[in-house]
């Protein structure tokens, strides 16, 4: 069983927030012994890194798909990267945060547009992440794929 472990960067986590995805992740492992690990070594960080390092921690077997390009198209990219995730996981765990941290000064999106207008619209209580789009993708594919909003 392969399951995909995949979520918002670092700098979106509070250290509250932060505490709680390591519980999250943790939880997860040990409800899927034996299974391979399948995340997407974020440049930013965040749950793939923090998913990728407590799996190897904890013994379990991963499939680590990293970008090559820090591009959304072409061979080796973002889009290229979320597809493999998507097509070589069973379950696909998404863990997104619900608002930003204080003092965040990036880029703000007050609404997930991945998740609008999808059936499962009750996704939409979350901050955008690129983990949403790989999930969508996922569940095109036949996959069971989980949000999991802190
Ligand atoms: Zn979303």
């Amino acid at each position: 069983m392969n399951i995909g472990i995949i979520g918002s960067g670092e700098n979106k986590f509070s250290p509250n927030k932060r505490s709680r995805a390591y519980k999250i992740i943790r939880r997860i492992l040990a409800d899927h012994p034996g299974a391979t690990i399948v995340s997407g070594h974020s440049p930013v960080g965040g749950i793939d890194i923090w998913a990728e390092s407590m799996a190897k921690t904890l013994g379990y077997d991963t499939l680590i798909f990293s970008p090559k390009q820090h591009i959304w198209e072409g061979p080796h990219g973002f889009r290229a990267r979320n597809l493999d995730i998507a097509q070589n996981s069973d379950i696909i765990y998404i863990i997104v945060v619900k608002d930003y941290p204080p003092g965040y000064n990036s880029r703000r999106f007050d609404l997930c547009y991945h998740c609008e207008g999808h059936p499962g619209k009750k996704h939409g209580d979350h901050i955008k992440s690129g983990a949403c789009w790989t999930g969508w993708k996922g569940i095109g594919m036949g996959k069971d794929v989980r949000w999991i909003v802190i």
